[in-house]
């Protein structure tokens, strides 16, 4: 764990001229994470930038304060010298690129995040692995501030758990992680038009590519492990920008017998994502996406292999699987 929440309110409190950030490939849980503390920081008159390394996913546009975040761009100005990065759902510094370069020289990092893999890259840590989410960390964080919840920040949190717990059915789906939530629907969370926002709002392109990659699934080691993949032909014959292939991996987990589910894509020529899902106590897919240079979680964790071809890199990932079970 670390660090304690009273630790990072007191150092919160503390500082101003902060930046807060998120991972690239930005998801529920780090868009929404920054949204609700960046509310809180506006209550306390702190001065804030959200900002990060990739573009803005359209998909959280109906969260309040999503048109303040800014994608991070060569030479950008801010209004002032960023003192203090709060880096939010971020397992290590590397996940959030060029966004490390706006901190002002001697600047402090605050790394609040609920991955297994963090590397506790922070001048504070804190770290709550046993969390749903890293929302669920930023709500402790703003209940130790004192604050009612309003309902921006309340669709905040809402949408980082919902995100994370794989819609409240995975293992991080506590009961205070459920008492948390209906704090957040008490406050006013719109869960029917969130649900419809990041579940049912999918371009046609999405589902192409869902059955592109349910076609591809195939099953090794005895039934164990499952692999599908989203080629690079894939995103060159189709509208990339409207393909978003969130979830996907867990289809195939569902196969009775499966522990492991493996999904490989090339969205980029020469640039293979893998993302691995476990449905066994018995296998930590954290350790072998780390053997791939990335890291998550026991039962989701993800990596990135560049100049290898996918092919290759579904042996090499195979191989780990087999070692690992
Ligand atoms: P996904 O498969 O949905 O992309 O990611 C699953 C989990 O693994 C998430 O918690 C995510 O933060 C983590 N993850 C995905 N890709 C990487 C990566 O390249 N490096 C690290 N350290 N974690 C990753
Ligand atoms: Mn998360």
């Amino acid at each position: 764990m670390g660090d304690s929440v009273q630790k990072v309110v007191a150092a919160l409190k503390d500082a101003d001229c902060f930046l807060l950030s998120t991972h690239i490939n930005p998801d529920g849980d780090g868009i929404g994470s920054m949204l609700a503390l960046s509310w809180a920081l506006k209550k306390m008159g702190k001065r804030h930038v959200m900002v990060i390394d990739d573009k803005v996913p359209e998909m959280f546009s109906y969260l309040d304060g999503y048109q303040d975040i800014l994608p991070y761009a060569e030479g950008m100005l801010l209004p002032f010298s960023p003192r203090c990065l709060v880096a939010l759902d971020v397992s290590n510094i590397e996940r959030m690129k060029r966004v490390t370069s706006l901190l002002a020289e001697g600047g402090q990092i605050i790394n609040i995040d609920h991955h297994l893999s963090n590397s506790n890259f922070g001048d504070i840590n804190l770290v709550d692995i046993k969390a749903s989410s890293c929302a669920e960390v930023v709500f402790n964080i703003i209940t130790g501030f004192g604050f009612d919840l309003d309902m921006s920040t309340a669709e905040a949190i809402y949408t980082g758990i919902a995100i994370d717990t794989g819609r409240f059915r995975f293992a991080g789906t506590t009961a205070s992680c459920m008492r948390i939530t209906g704090d957040l629907i008490d406050a006013g969370a719109r869960i029917s038009l969130i649900a419809d926002r990041l579940f049912y709002d999918n371009s046609l392109e999405t589902i192409k590519a869902l059955s592109e990659v349910l076609g591809t699934a195939s099953l090794y080691l005895d039934g164990q492990l499952v692999v599908s993949s989203l080629g690079n032909d894939f995103y060159e014959k189709n509208d990339k920008e409207k393909i978003d292939t969130e979830g996907f991996v867990n289809y195939p987990l569902t196969i009775k017998g499966v522990k492991v589910s493996l999904l490989l894509q090339e969205a980029v020529k020469g640039v293979v994502r893998g993302s691995l899902r476990s449905k066994d106590d018995s296998i930590d897919v954290n350790d072998v996406a780390r053997i791939f240079g990335g890291g998550g979680h026991a039962k989701a964790a993800g990596f990135v292999v560049n100049e290898e071809r996918l092919d290759a890199v579904k042996a090499k990932v195979i191989d780990a699987v087999k070692a690992a079970l």
